[in-house]
């Protein structure tokens, strides 16, 4: 579902007075500067899938053009041929929309302004402001200096404008070998901004472009496309996250020297995520090493993983909002973005049972060829979504880990001589078990009190449990893949020397169950719709199911077993 700038209701983005860009937007407006006009744009390198750092990104980016009844562009910034593909273009565009947002007929690439960028290096050149360097990528990385020392000019830096007009043109119609030479800007070897130091505009790559094909064999830098792609669209406000800051004088120099519009950076903090990579890189080794099953792995931050794994549109959008915008880098707890997923589940997730490590439970007092239909709420917190019938009979399958032998203390569900109640089903009380050869138990023997139908004893008798089940003869069969943390360690970069960051990869993070049990309702439930299992956490359905046999991916659990672990660890010390 996509809704327009327009529609978007509450603006996600109201933070109040910490949030400073949505500030320094307000001041722009009352003082008229851009025409009191609200223009953003998400500008991504289509060299991989979004992820949920992104996500903050397309929020503050749509969600402030929205609330100010602006406009947010999609501009893909495609300047580097060997890395960009057309299959992350798609996924990009599905992403944003699949998030709620709409850039209507706002569609951009920075290769849709290759031949102005190019007359506008020809400008430079003409002005003095650009010449044509014969150092080979590593020279320039010596003669640039360090933070301490300054840089050396490059011995190429004086040639005639005629030369550099004729070398620059002989670049483009590409007489010249990758890396033979580059075009640089001639600012200020001495600069204390390493960005200022002759920066590189232009380089030879005699490769394919995914949208210019073999137009062209110099490709303009990011840094030399970024800045004039906002002045071209008209952008008011350039938002991007803090690593350009130390950028934004370039993109200055450059927008003086041209003589055009000048958009204003504002620049924001990276989301961090514990137990969480954000770097398209390091993805991109997650997916080509088959450490996962793709990019939309459901272990994955990427936008397509976290929608697989059953994260909600509006779940994400409720945490950029929550997490707001800052001038410092920081980490937010994977909790809190399981927060915000299970606030939003818990409204619109209808409720089922399903049974993950199904034990079979024979009531031997109910008649065999009885079947009962159940009524049973579909969401608690909300009316609208009514209630279901669910089938009951005699053999049933409950959780293994509901059943035990030798129950210890505090241990209330089914055990030898208790009663329990079935969930929207009777009490039943266990008379023995069935055990195979080794010593395990198969099967449950109970009984069950009719007066107890719905789940009360008219003897005003009370249970200590309630337990969920299916029915065995109506239930179907289905695979469940739960989830854990993709890495082991808060900070997955943070390794002993020599490793990798795969070496902090979780090696338990999937696990398949393949013989659960799940209500008949579910029989052919739609991919991507979320239900939440009774008692066992939030479930989406995988566009692996097929009508026969659905396959659940865990989303998250019902509460935050991470804060209850810490807190047992603290209990333990304290
Ligand atoms: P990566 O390091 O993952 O490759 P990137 O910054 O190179 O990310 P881009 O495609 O250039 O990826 O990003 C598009 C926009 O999204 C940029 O404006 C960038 O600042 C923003 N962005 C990227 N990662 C994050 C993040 N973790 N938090 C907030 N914004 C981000
Ligand atoms: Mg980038």
């Amino acid at each position: 579902m996509t809704t327009s700038n327009s529609d978007l209701e509450a603006p996600k983005t109201r933070n109040g007075p910490s949030n400073f860009v949505r500030e320094m937007i307000l001041r722009d407006n009352e003082t008229g500067r851009f025409g009191a006009r609200v223009h953003t744009r998400f500008p991504p390198e289509p060299n991989g899938y979004l992820h949920i750092g992104h996500a903050k990104s397309i929020c503050l980016n749509f969600g402030l053009a929205a609330e100010f009844g602006g406009k947010c562009n999609l501009r893909f910034d495609d300047t580097n041929p060997c890395k960009e593909e057309t299959e992350y273009v798609e996924s990009i565009i599905d992403s944003v929309r699949w998030l709620g947002f709409d850039w209507e007929d706002r569609l951009f690439y920075a290769s849709d302004y290759f031949d102005q960028l190019y007359a506008w290096a020809v400008q430079l050149i003409r002005a003095g402001k650009a010449y044509v360097c014969d150092l080979s990528p590593q020279e320039i990385k010596e003669y640039r200096g360090t933070l301490t020392e300054p840089g050396r000019e490059s011995p190429w830096r004086n040639r005639t404008v005629e030369e550099n007009l004729d070398l620059f043109e002989r670049m483009r119609t590409g007489e010249f070998p990758d890396g033979s030479r580059t075009l640089r800007a001639k600012v200020d070897m001495a600069s204390p901004n390493l960005n200022m130091r002759d920066p590189v505009m232009y380089r030879i790559l005699h490769a394919e472009h995914h949208r210019t094909g073999g137009k062209w064999c110099i490709y303009p830098m990011y840094d030399f496309t970024h800045g004039q792609s906002d002045s071209i669209e008209g952008i008011r406000h350039s938002i991007c996250t803090l690593e350009f800051e130390d950028h934004r004088p370039l993109y200055d120099w450059y927008l003086d020297q041209l003589g055009i519009y000048h958009p204003q950076q504002i620049e924001f903090d990276r989301l961090n995520l514990t137990y969480t990579l954000l770097s398209k890189r390091k993805l991109l080794t997650l997916v080509q090493d088959g450490h996962v099953k793709g990019w939309d792995d459901p272990r994955m931050p990427t936008l397509s993983g976290i929608r697989r794994r059953g994260y909600t549109p509006e779940a994400i959008r409720n945490f950029c909002s929550a997490i707001g915008v800052s001038k410092t880098n920081g980490t937010i707890e994977l909790s809190l973005l399981e927060h915000h997923v299970r606030e939003d589940l818990n409204k619109r997730a209808p409720r089922v049972m399903a049974v993950l490590r199904p034990l079979r439970v024979v009531i031997e007092n109910y008649p065999e060829d009885l079947m009962e239909e159940m009524e049973a709420v579909n969401n608690p917190e909300d009316a609208s979504a009514g209630t279901r019938r669910v089938p009951f009979s005699r053999v049933l399958y409950i959780e293994q880990e509901d059943f035990r032998e030798d129950p210890p203390k505090q241990y209330y569900r089914l055990s030898p001589g208790r009663e329990v109640r079935l969930r929207y089903g009777y009490f039943i009380r266990c008379t023995g078990v069935v055990k195979d050869e080794a010593g395990r138990v198969i099967e449950v023997r109970c009984t069950y009190d009719p007066a107890t139908r719905g789940g009360n004893a008219p003897d005003g008798r009370k249970v200590k449990s309630t337990i969920h089940w299916v029915s065995a003869a109506h239930a179907v069969a289905a695979e469940v893949r739960l989830y854990d943390s993709l890495f082991t360690k808060a900070n997955p970069n943070e390794v002993e020397e020599g490793q990798e960051f795969t070496a902090n990869l979780n090696p338990t993070s999937l696990e398949v169950l393949t013989g659960c049990q799940v209500e008949p309702g579910l029989r052919g439930a739609p991919p991507f719709s979320h239900y939440q299992f009774e008692r066992l956490g939030y479930f989406c359905v995988d566009p692996d199911s097929t009508p026969e046999r659905p396959v659940f991916n865990r989303t998250v659990g019902l509460r935050d077993t991470w804060a209850k672990i810490e807190k047992s660890q603290k209990e333990q010390v304290g």
